[in-house]
């Protein structure tokens, strides 16, 4: 049966190639970002009382009110930002679907949306499988610093939509107040959306804010914002998030999000309603994961890694040039697996055209002793 794919050039995503090989090999796997250390154990309790207390059917299409206003209240704690809960927020099932969803409410077959290189994996596909075209702007280690000259040069009369990720996976970056100014000009020129994933709005090191584009006046007009309960609350495996967007663009969101998933989990929708409404369950991430992160360094170090900057996020990126500057980076993320017995991600894969550099990327959202272990086995490495 002849199959038209709508994705011919699109494989299986780097997440799953590296977790399995991980796993066959018997690999320490700080490839995929996700913790294995438990979440909360009052998140647990909550759901575990939800699904006793009967909340078991639909909920809402747009999400639990309970947790839309719990989502407003933390916006106008955290920010001074005011959110309407019922036109503007909507509960999705991970940032993954809120991403896909943002592009396929605003994208028509043959208008280009505009990429910055290294992107995170799902974005091309989402805008390809609206028959839509992703435009690549390439940002160059080790700042991957936005040239948004570049940005402008790249919008066309086609360009309806600019995507950011800030703090940026897998570069580690994080935009600066004078950034967002930047792109708003740029969006207001050319009249453009942006869709801004802001799931690591937590996770920033070393006294940096997060700009948010809820806090740009200019650009929360003309924004949808993704967010994600998985890397707030440890808990990648809920699948939960949100979009935060104006009432015009909310409902076009809805229009989508209705026959993609209808509705998301009852029971975990109150279980983070719960949780949510305690700061302390979001506040003090960034101590959380910084100490994290200088538990790894010493190690990739000591192993003969040269280590950029982490601003953000709970990645770490490392030069491995000093190791086996003979290897592209799949290739030594492949061998690093299965020799040394520590899974990583390479970073050209999130590139349209891959720079010559030689970066893997580590997640250090892990418990002390997987981090000490990983060190141990690296430092064979330098001897
Ligand atoms: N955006 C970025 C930048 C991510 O790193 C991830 C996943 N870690 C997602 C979106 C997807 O989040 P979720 O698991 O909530 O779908
Ligand atoms: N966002 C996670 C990462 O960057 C992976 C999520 C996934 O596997 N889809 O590692």
């Amino acid at each position: 049966m002849p199959i038209h794919s709508k994705l011919p050039a699109i494989g299986t995503t780097i997440f799953s190639v590296m977790s399995t090989l991980a796993a066959e090999h018997g690999a320490i796997n700080l490839s995929q970002g996700f913790p294995d250390y438990p979440c909360d154990p009052a998140l647990l309790d909550a759901l575990a009382a939800a699904a006793h207390a009967g909340h078991n059917q639909y909920a809402p299409m747009a999400g639990l009110p309970a947790l839309r206003a719990a989502i407003a209240a933390k916006l106008l704690l955290q920010h001074g930002t005011a959110v309407d809960a019922d036109s503007e927020i909507t509960v999705a099932a991970g940032a993954t679907q809120a991403l896909f969803t943002a592009i396929a409410s605003v994208l028509q077959a043959g208008d280009e949306a505009i990429l910055l290189d290294p992107s995170y994996d799902s974005y091309a596909p989402s805008i390809l499988a609206q028959g839509a075209k992703p435009v690549h702007v390439a940002l160059m280690a080790p700042d991957f610093k936005v040239d948004w000259e570049q940005v402008e040069h790249a919008v066309t009369p086609r360009t309806r939509l600019i995507l950011i990720n800030n703090p940026n996976n897998p570069a580690t970056s994080v935009f600066s107040a004078a950034d967002l100014d930047a792109l708003a000009a740029i969006a207001e020129r050319h009249d453009l959306l942006v869709l801004a994933d802001e799931v690591y709005e937590h996770l920033i090191y070393d006294g940096a804010t997060h700009q948010s584009v809820l806090t740009h006046p200019a650009l929360r007009a003309r924004s949808f914002a993704v967010y994600s309960f998985g890397k707030t609350f440890h808990a990648t495996g809920w699948k939960i998030g949100y979009c935060v967007a104006p009432p015009a663009l909310s409902a076009e969101f809805r229009k989508i999000h209705q026959f993609l998933v209808f509705a998301v989990n009852t029971p975990a929708q109150h279980a983070l309603a719960a949780h949510l409404a305690d700061p302390a369950s979001w506040q003090g991430l960034s101590a959380f994961f910084a100490e994290r992160r200088a538990l790894l360094a010493p190690g990739l170090e000591s192993a003969g890694f040269k280590l950029l900057p982490s601003q953000g996020t709970y990645f770490q990126l490392a030069d491995y040039s000093a190791i086996r500057p003979d290897l592209e980076d799949v290739a030594f993320a492949r061998w690093l697996t299965l020799e040394h017995g520590v899974a990583s991600i390479p970073v050209s894969v999130f590139y349209q055209q891959p720079p010559a550099q030689k970066i893997v990327r580590f997640c250090f959202a892990k418990q002390t002793q997987t981090l000490q272990a990983a060190s141990e086995r690296l430092a064979r490495l330098g001897t």
